[in-house]
């Protein structure tokens, strides 16, 4: 740190879900935040985030939330999920529930009341956010960094201590950091896009289809999903390739859409009346993954959240990820005076777990549009039901080991492939769980898998 640097002060860049979390978090603790934000205080003019209305909250987040006193707030306007309502193309539906029971399930919870209530905690905690202050440019030699308000065009300076970038996926502090370093930055595009649409509440004003489920109309190379919202509507998502048929170049306007949803999802057809303006409306999303090597200018600098890993949607983690490096990197700064050295072990503790979910996110892509109605599919699921139920010290799904418990994403991935194995091995030449030969299979869990590390 620079010899007259405050330790206890740090400047955020970026009031999204990240940024005003990490404040609360250090605010709590007694240190001056700054919060700086390109977009005007949602509190005043309501919330213009523009994309993904609703984000599935899994314990991961929710531990971060109890830890900065938001959890009841948010809790509050959530929503329970309790598991996939699979919607096949004759119209059956199934629930194929994510958990044991209902204490493992996950929340939808709306990106705009989110935000609002975490600026407020924010804020209430003694954290100073600037709004209409984006970042545009950085001298890190002289710690100057230059904002835009983009009310008036003007520009403004400040001083800083250490600059945390929290400012997202197009992350401009990234953007200024890979001039002075290198980040070793890759971006993969998925190569397919998203589209949202709104089912609106029913007639007598309840949800019009079953609300505490996440639905999924999976269809190989496409599939939609939609999530409640607390306002009794849902947000739908279509997930389209962006080339080949269909896709965004072959499903262009509403019309389109309209015969893709008659053929394809007739049963959600009724449910959404706006379909032709919701789709030509909303822009499509891109879907990609960011991979950098280094997340931090010695103690200049440092990325969370998108803006360090930004990654596609499909685990529904992306968020509770940005929360669980906003506790990483606070226990690191509360504890290390040397915020060189507490930004690089941040980085050495969390960069590993952002690969392993970056790499499970796209991996579920494929088990959610594609798997989720398929025979050996479903029969590993029940064994893997059944293993869980038998020796639920050593065997845990990997959507549990991710979604209902806080072991690092890394260790969820590596069991989960030791478990894969395990699944395929036994149902080979099985079509159903009662012709397993099940003491040979106790054993070979035993022998096979150890004992899971327990949540700290
Ligand atoms: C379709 C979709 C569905 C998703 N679903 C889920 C889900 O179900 N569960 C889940 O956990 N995650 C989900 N995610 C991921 C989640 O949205 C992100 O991981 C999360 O928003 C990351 O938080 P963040 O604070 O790092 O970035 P952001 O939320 O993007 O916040 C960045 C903030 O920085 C501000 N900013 C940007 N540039 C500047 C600048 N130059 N100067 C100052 N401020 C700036 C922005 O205005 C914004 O307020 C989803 C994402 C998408 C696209």
């Amino acid at each position: 740190m620079n010899d007259t640097a405050n330790p206890k002060h740090i400047t955020i860049i970026g009031a999204g879900l990240a940024g005003a979390l990490l404040a609360t978090l250090l605010a709590r603790r007694g240190w001056e935040v700054d919060v700086y934000e390109k977009r005007g205080d949602p509190r005043l003019k309501g919330y213009q985030g523009g994309r993904s209305i609703n984000l599935a909250l899994a314990e991961r987040g929710r531990h971060a939330l109890r830890l900065a006193g938001a959890d009841d707030a948010v809790m509050a306007q959530a929503v329970m999920m309790r598991g996939r309502m699979v919607h096949f193309l004759d119209g059956r539906t199934d629930l194929q529930r994510y958990g044991r029971d209902d204490s493992e399930v996950i929340w939808s919870v709306h990106r705009g009341e989110l935000n609002l209530i975490l600026l407020q905690i924010a804020e209430d905690a003694g954290a100073q956010l600037h709004f209409h202050r984006g970042l545009q440019s950085v001298d890190f030699d002289g710690r100057l960094a230059v904002f835009h308000d983009d009310r008036d065009d003007s520009a403004h300076e400040i001083v800083f201590d250490s600059l945390v970038g929290a400012d997202g996926a197009g992350s401009a502090l990234r953007g200024a950091m890979k001039q002075a370093v290198e980040l070793g930055e890759r971006t993969e595009f998925l190569g397919h896009s998203y589209k949202e649409l709104e089912i609106p509440p029913s007639p007598d004003g309840g949800f019009s289809i079953e609300p505490n489920a996440l639905h999924i109309w999976p269809r190989g190379r496409y599939m939609c999903i939609a999530l409640p919202n607390d306002e009794r509507t849902f947000t739908v998502t279509l997930f389209l390739p962006n080339e080949g048929d269909p896709s965004f170049e072959t499903v262009r306007n509403g019309a389109d859409a309209r015969a893709l949803f008659e053929r394809d999802f007739a049963d959600a057809v009724p449910l959404i009346p706006q379909l032709e303006q919701d789709f030509e409306r909303n822009p499509a999303g891109l879907l990609a993954t960011l991979y950098l090597d280094r997340w931090h200018l010695d103690d200049r600098a440092v990325l969370l959240g998108d803006a360090a890993h930004a990654m596609v949607p499909f685990h529904g983690q992306g968020m509770n990820c940005a929360f669980e490096d906003c506790v990483a990197l606070a226990e690191r700064l509360l504890a290390d005076d040397d915020r060189a050295a507490a930004f690089a072990a941040f980085q050495a503790e969390r960069l590993p777990s952002a690969r392993a979910i970056q790499a499970m996110a796209l991996e579920n892509y494929l088990e959610m549009r594609d798997r989720v109605d398929n025979d050996d599919y479903l029969l590993q699921r029940a064994l893997e039901h059944e293993l869980a139920e038998r020796h639920p010290e050593r065997f845990m799904p990997r959507y549990a080991m991710v979604t209902f418990h806080r072991m690092p994403y890394e260790v969820a991935y590596a069991r989960g492939l030791q478990q894969r194995e395990l699944l395929v091995e036994l149902t080979r030449g099985h079509d159903s769980l009662a012709s397993l030969d099940w003491p040979a299979v106790d054993a070979l869990v035993r022998e096979r898998l150890s004992p899971l590390p327990a949540d700290e």
